[in-house]
C-alpha cells in the first residue's frame, strides 16, 4: 500500500525533476531515503537494483509516498548499461539526476581486518561495482541528460584508514577519484558530479561489514552533532540538495554528513 501523497510538496527544490535512483534494496537503503526525500520535493523518482534482490526492490517502493517504476540495472552487466536509455525512456523523456548508492565487496575477505589477504578477484569485483560503476552508470545515463544534469555517489571519507572498512576504503578512494574525473571531462556538458560522504548508517551493506560496531563507536563520542546511525534522511537530503538548482557551480566536490567527525583531531 502507498502511503498518503500529501507529503509531496509540487513547489519543492526538485519539483520537474527526473532523478534516477540506482542501488535500492530495502527501506533502509540510502537510496530509498533519497527517493522518498526526491519525491517529496517534487521530483519525478525511478528506482533501480539487481537480479534476486529485484523482488523485494518492487515490494519496498510501495512504501514510497508514490510508488516508482523499477528498473532493472546490474551495473557490471554491459547489456544492462546498453539499456538504460530505452528502459528510462519507457517512463521518463530524459534524466535531470542520477543517484549512485551502490557498493558491494565480499566481506568475508575483503572487510573486517583481512586486508593483508584480500585477494585480486575480490578486490577487482569491489572496484568494479563500488567505483568503476560511477563512470559506467553516468556513461549509460549521459544521453539522458542532453541538457545537463546532477550525478550524486555516496561516499565513506577515504581520505584515511579505518577500523575494519579495508578494501571498501580502498574502492572509495577510487570512487572519489572517479567523480573527479567525470567532473572534469562533463562539466562542458553542464553535467555536474558530486559525492556525499555519509557517516555510518546501519544498512544492509554496513550490517555485513564484521567490525561495522567499531566505527558506529568512533561516530557516538567524536561526531560534534551527534550521529543517528538509523536516520538515512540527513544523508538523503544532502543528496537531493545536490541534485537540485541550489549547487549550479559545484562538481568535483565530497559533502560531508557525518555530524562534523571528519572537521575533528580527536
Ligand atoms: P544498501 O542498502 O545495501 O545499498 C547498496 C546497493 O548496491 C544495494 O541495493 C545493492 O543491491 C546494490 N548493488 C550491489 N551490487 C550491485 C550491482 N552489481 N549492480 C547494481 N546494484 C548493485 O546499502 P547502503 O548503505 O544504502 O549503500 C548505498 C551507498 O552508500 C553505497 O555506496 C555505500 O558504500 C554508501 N555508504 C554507506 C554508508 C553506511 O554506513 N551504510 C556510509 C557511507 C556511504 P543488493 O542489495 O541486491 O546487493
Amino acid at each position: 500500500m502507498s502511503d498518503s501523497t500529501s507529503s509531496i510538496n509540487p513547489n519543492g527544490i526538485l519539483a520537474g525533476k527526473r532523478i534516477l535512483v540506482a542501488g535500492v534494496t530495502m527501506d533502509s537503503s540510502i537510496g530509498f531515503a533519497t527517493a522518498k526525500v526526491a519525491q517529496e520535493q517534487g521530483a519525478t523518482v525511478l528506482i533501480s537494483n539487481f537480479g534476486r534482490a529485484l523482488g523485494i526492490t518492487r515490494r519496498i517502493a510501495k512504501r514510497l509516498p508514490e510508488t516508482p517504476p523499477v528498473i532493472e540495472l546490474d551495473v557490471t552487466d554491459e547489456d544492462h548499461l546498453a539499456a538504460l536509455p530505452d528502459a528510462v525512456r519507457e517512463h521518463v523523456d530524459g534524466l535531470d539526476g542520477v543517484v549512485h548508492s551502490i557498493a558491494y565487496g565480499n566481506p568475508a575477505t575483503l572487510l573486517g581486518g583481512n586486508f593483508l589477504d584480500g585477494p585480486w578477484d575480490d578486490v577487482a569485483q569491489a572496484m568494479q561495482v563500488s567505483a568503476y560503476s560511477l563512470k559506467a552508470l553516468t556513461q549509460a545515463s549521459r544521453p539522458l541528460m542532453a541538457s545537463g544534469g546532477s550525478v550524486v555517489g555516496l561516499t565513506f571519507d577515504a581520505t584515511v584508514a579505518w577500523p575494519a572498512y579495508d578494501w571498501m576504503g580502498v574502492a572509495k578512494a577510487a570512487l572519489e577519484s572517479t567523480s573527479r574525473y567525470l567532473a572534469r571531462d562533463l562539466g562542458a556538458e553542464g553535467i555536474r558530479v558530486n559525492l556525499v560522504a555519509a557517516g555510518p548508517l546501519r544498512t544492509l551493506a554496513a550490517k555485513a561489514i564484521p567490525g561495522f560496531s567499531d566505527l558506529e563507536d568512533l561516530w557516538g563520542s567524536r561526531a560534534p552533532l551527534g550521529w543517528d546511525n538509523t536516520d538515512q534522511e540527513p544523508t538523503a537530503k544532502a543528496v537531493c540538495a545536490l541534485l537540485s538548482d541550489f549547487f549550479p557551480a559545484t562538481t568535483g566536490e565530497i559533502v560531508h554528513v557525518d555530524g562534523g567527525f571528519h572537521a575533528m583531531g580527536a
